[in-house]
């Protein structure tokens, strides 16, 4: 699967990217986002790119109000969350 874009890996196999990620980051420091890391100067973002993946994934899912693309798990507004470095799907989706 080396080839494959995270976006491809997520959609062949959701349940075994969402296991790879909590893996991933089980020995990682918390550093869960909030909303007010926006207005932090301090935050580190991902590139545009990445958060285009983060957001196609979002739009897939069930959880997502579309219309507002807000998520009903966290409450966030996942336009300018998956934007954040580090900010996480509370599904482990991304
Ligand atoms: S953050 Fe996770 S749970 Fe929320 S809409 Fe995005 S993929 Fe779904």
């Amino acid at each position: 699967m080396a080839d494959l874009s995270e976006w491809e890996k997520y959609k062949a196999n959701p349940e075994d990217y969402s296991k790879s990620l909590v893996e991933a980051r089980s020995g990682e420091v918390n550093k869960a986002s909030r909303p007010w890391d926006l207005i932090n100067p301090n935050t580190e973002y991902v590139s545009k790119e990445e958060a285009a993946i983060r957001l196609d994934i979002c739009k897939s899912c069930p959880e997502l109000i579309q219309g507002l693309l807000q998520c009903k798990k966290c409450g966030c507004f996942m336009k300018a969350k998956t934007t954040i470095k580090h900010a996480e799907c509370p599904l482990h989706k991304w």
